[in-house]
């Protein structure tokens, strides 16, 4: 009797930790990127509390690196030519918890460091719907150092971009999937998959994509969960390099990291002082702007925590000429050309 309690009570606890994410322990990178100048990637460590014993490379560009001393990926040639978009290897560590594999992409960080965040991509002067894969590729080809998306997730666990929780009367996180890709916007776009939007991001290494993790209508745990597909999606895809991630919902944020602990992530709602993000490990704030005109300590004490200060949604030119006077790090807006022009001057 007492071991078929025994056996019960593993079995909830397998239970238990598999619907509260405590996945298997797996393996990471804390950089996804090289360049002329850095040919160091980054370290390999694990998620869980495992001692990686060796590490063997493969994969079609696996000759291309080496792993050193503390387990430091970097590239083996210290020529790095300009036109060299990426590299793809496979990692195998022997560790105190078996084998973990994993297949990454390596990119070559052409990313633009410029402060322009197109906020839903560059719709407003272009002509292309907002959060489309057209103002994806607008604000990729003006050279913003980032575009900004929203992501939800459908009744049938697809994952979708667009900025509302309702399109066309329709609740995306009560619509199945069939019936949202049959939506068009009004660009003529069908309604973009996150699939379909990070293979367009992926196609380039110079606009880094600022992916939104919606707050779920329904309950907390949707949005957990879209979390976890959003954090499944960009793996399966290696997507790493590209994806930054920002959130108005605070657990959102939080599993964003406890999933990728290298992952840039900012909080959106702008009600926690900076402090409080640093001790919480996020990357970065990302406030409304008139909250950081009322808290202006702010800016100093994001950069006395290290974080990165991205504020929205800043549109007129006087607001601009603050933010840049504040030496910000981004400035999501939706007149991503006004900004460049202000920027280039
Ligand atoms: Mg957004």
């Amino acid at each position: 009797m007492r071991r078929i309690l025994t056996i019960i009570a593993l079995i909830q606890m397998v239970l238990i930790s598999s619907s509260s994410g405590q996945t298997k322990p797996a393996i990471y990178l804390s950089g996804y990127t090289f360049s002329a100048k850095k040919h160091d990637v980054g370290v390999l460590k694990t998620t869980a509390d495992v001692k990686i014993k060796s590490v063997s490379l493969s994969g079609a560009d696996g000759a291309a690196f080496k792993i050193g001393k503390g387990n430091i990926l970097s590239l083996r040639s210290t020529t790095v030519k300009p036109d060299l978009k990426w590299l793809d290897v496979d990692i195998t560590a022997n560790t105190s918890a078996g084998e973990l594999k994993a297949s990454y992409r390596i990119v070559n960080d052409l990313f633009i460091h410029n402060k322009v965040v197109a906020h839903r991509g560059a719709w407003k002067n272009t002509g292309a719907s907002e959060n489309s894969i057209a103002s994806l590729q607008h604000a990729i080809d003006m050279g913003c150092e980032g575009s900004e998306f929203d992501v939800h997730l459908s009744s049938d666990s697809v994952l979708y971009v667009n900025h509302d929780d309702i399109i066309q009367g329709l609740t995306i996180e009560k619509t199945p999937a069939d019936q949202l890709s049959a939506l068009k916007l009004s660009n003529g776009e069908a309604l973009p998959t996150l699939k379909d939007y990070l293979n367009t991001g992926m196609q380039q290494n110079r606009t880094k994509l600022v992916l939104e993790i919606k707050a779920s209508v329904i309950s907390p745990e949707r949005g957990i969960a879209l979390t976890r597909k959003v954090m499944a999606m960009v793996r399966d895809m290696k997507a790493e390099a590209w994806v930054d991630y920002i959130s108005f919902d605070y657990e959102i944020c939080k599993e964003v990291l406890r999933i990728a602990p290298y992952a840039q992530v900012a909080y959106l709602k702008s009600d926690k002082a900076p402090a409080e993000l640093a001790a919480d490990h996020l990357t970065g704030l990302d406030y409304h702007f008139s909250i950081m005109k009322k808290n202006e300590a702010w800016f100093k004490e994001a950069r006395q925590n290290k974080l990165s200060i991205n504020v929205w949604t800043v549109n007129e030119e006087p607001l601009m000429d603050w933010l840049l006077s504040e030496q910000v790090d981004y400035i999501t807006t939706n007149e991503p050309e006004l900004l460049l022009k202000k920027i280039k001057k």
